[in-house]
């Protein structure tokens, strides 16, 4: 049985965030975070650090396994809710440590962070978040764990299938007509 397949039973799902990543956009990442601009926009997404530690401290990879197609980015959706998940570019979002009700929204399982937080609170086994986001935490861990995905400590989003991907790519993704 698929990650999916044993997720539909309870009527939950899972919801991908990022995946195959070409190796430039790697390298884009890496220089995005050295270029010393800071914005209130991607501040939302480093509350606590200046983007300038995200590579020293881990959160952004120069070879990242999601080049050589072996790592992914997801969450939980739970089916039972109602999960619109309206982006509304015309208002101001609390950042991504923030309240669920103030994140910008984005119709998944509240894990404590929003996908891509780079701070101490999206540690896969942070202290800082409530129980029921800890459960929520575990439950995709466990899940991926047993098809063989492996979590990133300091990324609750975060999976990787060992033993794949040993070379990086860095064919762009197409436009599909
Ligand atoms: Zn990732």
């Amino acid at each position: 049985m698929s990650v999916q397949e044993e997720l539909a039973l309870q009527k939950l799902s899972l919801k991908m965030f990022d995946c195959y990543r070409p190796a430039r956009a790697s390298a884009d990442m890496v220089a995005w975070s050295r270029d010393g601009r800071e914005t209130a926009a991607s501040k939302r997404y480093n509350p606590a650090f200046s983007k300038a530690d995200l590579f020293r401290l881990g959160y952004i990879a120069q070879y990242s396994g999601h080049s050589t197609g072996s790592a992914l980015d997801l969450s939980l959706v739970n089916l039972r809710d109602d999960n619109p998940a309206t982006f509304d570019p015309q208002k101001t979002y609390g950042d991504c440590t923030a309240n669920v009700n103030l994140r910008a929204p984005d119709g998944s399982i509240d894990m404590g962070t929003g996908y891509d937080c780079s701070d101490v609170k999206s540690h896969t086994s942070a202290k800082s978040i409530t129980s029921s986001q800890r459960e929520w935490r575990q439950k995709l861990v466990q899940v991926m764990a047993r098809r063989g995905f492996v979590n990133y400590s300091k990324e609750w989003w975060h999976f990787s299938l060992p033993g794949v991907g040993r070379q990086a790519y860095d064919f762009p993704i197409q436009k599909r007509n």
